[in-house]
């Protein structure tokens, strides 16, 4: 066959990698439709499965490549049925070469993929939402929901209004005035739940079989959670078609953590990337660490636990994914660690002192934990390591407020700017003094 003709067969077979839901745990097969769990038989959670010989004849890194420079350009591997997706700039964030923080730590090849700056509001769940909206069109819903920490509402809410589908959104009500005003800037319903996010949730699961509404993370989820690989999609293209030797990503339900592994394991399987034994280390807060905790313990379930933190958007107490999340740190030889709110305040603030990226209490506790096992030499200085900031600091202000220094205020002349520069300067060198001993 020409290539001319191969490539025609390639678009037009596109479609026929998708091929259904899967059983997570036993394996039954399911149709493309809005569900989640294994209803037949074992109550498990749902996947999407592909046909990977349709992939490695049809997908190259040219073709990915040539696509749009969103997470579309990996359309092939996302489960969709049309080429109808929602495309709101999503993915291709910067991955930074971050060398100031990695003398700081003292590695010596660290990258930050910087999803602080993802559209179209600010966080990793943008990657989600796309996708299980795009789905939820194609299945025909036209009222979509989440039950949400904070991100999962700002992002439902934008793309829904984007995409013009009716809106409901769940959050606790004690969120940051950030990611409330980043939900209702939007105009869709919002319910404020009077309870932590495991209570929404079990909410949320109610509501969704009474009212029929497509809610990303419950029934749309198998769909939703496939936006993550393009985390791991991403990190490979970018590295310049290779894989990390270890990654460091926060856990709040696990589900990000597995796509990552699957993103780069499905690149492996079609031949775009070399196999390599990447090293998972996942980075939960002290005051909600059930993975953690397991982690430490060598136990092998997890026991839910009440969150009590600042890193709210990762503050899951009883974890979907957190088994498989446990299972893939063993399986690697990575690690799962969890650090105290100051630790996270401290994490937030050497992020910005050192890279110039302001992340919220989840980058915060992700930083945090990457320099705990850096300290701990379960990261080596000669791994390429690839640390996942997920969401932004403008979001979270009130984490910080009081844990920054203050404008000097001045007269508007030039003696009174002379002086204050004078203080600055004299503050500067002893507050040097101080951390250089
Ligand atoms: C939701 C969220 C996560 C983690 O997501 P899971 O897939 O549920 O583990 C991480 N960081 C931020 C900022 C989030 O909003
Ligand atoms: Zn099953």
């Amino acid at each position: 066959m020409t290539q001319a003709l191969l490539n025609t067969v390639g678009t037009t077979t596109l479609e026929s990698a998708l091929k259904g839901l899967r059983c997570k745990e036993c394996g039954q097969e399911y149709p493309l439709k809005a569900m989640h769990v294994c209803e037949d038989v074992c109550f498990g959670p749902l996947e999407v499965v592909y046909d990977y010989d349709v992939l490695r004849k049809t997908v190259s890194r040219e073709t990915i490549e040539a696509g749009p420079n969103s997470i579309w350009r990996y359309r092939a591997f996302l489960p969709v049925e049309t080429e109808n997706y929602i495309d709101v700039g999503t993915g291709m964030t910067p991955l930074l070469e971050a060398n100031r923080l990695a003398r700081r730590l003292g590695l010596k090849k660290l990258y930050i993929k910087n999803d602080a700056v993802n559209m179209p509001t600010l966080s990793f769940k943008d990657r989600v939402v796309s996708v299980a909206l795009s789905r939820a069109r194609e299945l025909e819903f036209s009222t979509v929901s989440c039950a949400s920490t904070g991100n999962l509402a700002n992002s439902t809410a934008a793309i829904a209004a984007h995409a013009g589908l009716d809106c409901c959104v769940f959050i606790p009500s004690d969120l940051e005035a950030g990611k409330v005003l980043g939900t209702v800037i939007y105009s869709p319903t919002v319910m404020g739940v009077k309870g932590n996010y495991d209570q929404v949730n079990r909410l949320c699961s109610e509501v969704a079989n009474t009212h029929g509404w497509g809610f990303v993370n419950i029934n749309l989820r198998p769909y939703y959670s496939e936006g993550s690989k393009t985390l791991g999609y991403e990190v490979a293209e970018q590295l310049g078609w290779e894989l990390p030797d270890h990654i460091v990503a926060p856990l709040a339900s696990g589900s990000l953590f597995g796509k990552i592994r699957k993103g780069f394991e499905e690149f492996v399987k079609v031949g775009l990337v070399e196999d390599k034994k990447v090293r998972y280390s996942g980075a939960q807060a002290e005051g909600c660490s059930p993975i953690s905790k397991a982690f430490k313990e060598g136990r092998d379930f997890i026991t839910p636990v009440k969150p009590n933190t600042i890193a709210k958007s990762i503050a899951i107490g009883n974890p979907a994914d957190g088994v498989y999340a446990l299972e893939q740190a063993r399986a690697t030889n990575g690690n799962i660690d969890d650090v105290t709110d100051p630790e996270i305040i401290e994490g937030i603030k050497l992020l910005a002192e050192t890279e110039g990226i302001f992340t919220e209490t989840a980058g915060g506790t992700t930083i945090a934990v990457l320099k705990k096992l850096v300290e701990a030499g379960k990261i080596s200085p000669d791994e390429t390591t690839v640390v996942y900031i997920t969401g932004n600091g403008l979001k979270t202000q009130e984490s910080v407020q009081g844990e920054v220094s203050q404008p000097h205020l001045i007269e508007p002349k030039l003696a009174s700017f002379e002086e204050a520069l004078e203080r600055a300067r004299t503050l500067e060198r002893l507050e040097w003094k101080q951390t250089s001993v």
